[in-house]
């Protein structure tokens, strides 16, 4: 009797952990340090900054549509030191430090098991690496400072930030970490956009 109470038990337990492991997820938060990071305002975007818009080619840049939405850096004082946060419960699936390119991409579980990658871009000071957990609590770096924009340009105070829903690229080995990097730049078509990204804005409340 007593054994079967304890199988009783583990299988329950088991079950526990398979149906509700605690790194799925379907809540995101805005990456930014506003107050209310569920609501997300239109004035918290830069002009351009929309998915979905057709961008020009610029510099070595081949002309493409926008993968993401480019948050404003919204920090008041110049030089201040602006966080940026993980969307959500998550793993830290690739980091990548290269300057202004420099990226961090978190993978998400959500409860219909599908997996779904949050991208940050134009970020410094990385805090994570590869397979951290991290939760929409974490800190994984910040906007890029402004001793670093007057280097690389003005325009780059923004946070780039996607939502995949495929696996990103893989782009090589550093030491024996995978390197991977979304597809910011390789879309050409709606129905590749639309295929390979959501529009972020579907995952947080609205308010003009
Ligand atoms: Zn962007």
């Amino acid at each position: 009797m007593k054994k079967n109470k304890v199988l009783f038990f583990l299988i329950f337990f088991l079950f526990f952990i398979k149906t509700y492991p605690n790194l799925i997820t379907d809540i995101f938060y805005l990456p930014i340090d506003i107050p209310n990071r569920r609501v997300l305002k239109k004035s918290y975007i830069t002009q351009k900054g929309e998915f979905g818009i057709w961008r020009k080619s610029y510099k070595n840049i081949r002309s493409h549509y926008h993968t993401g939405i480019d948050f404003k850096n919204p920090g008041k004082k110049v030089g201040q030191i602006e966080p940026v946060f993980s969307s959500g419960i998550g793993i830290v699936k690739s980091v990548i430090k290269n300057g202004p390119s420099s990226c961090v991409i978190i993978e998400h579980t959500l409860r219909n098991n599908k997996k779904l990658y949050s991208v940050y871009l134009h970020i410094m000071d990385i805090t994570v690496n590869i397979n951290d957990t991290v939760s929409e609590k974490s800190i994984i770096g910040t906007f890029i400072d402004h001793t670093k924009l007057d280097k690389w340009g003005e325009y780059l105070n923004h946070l780039h930030f996607e939502m995949l829903k495929v696996p990103p690229k893989f782009i090589g080995f550093e030491k024996n970490d995978s390197l991977f990097y979304p597809y910011s730049i390789d879309i050409r078509s709606k129905s590749e956009l639309f295929e390979k990204y959501y529009d972020p804005t579907i995952f947080f409340l609205k308010e003009e």
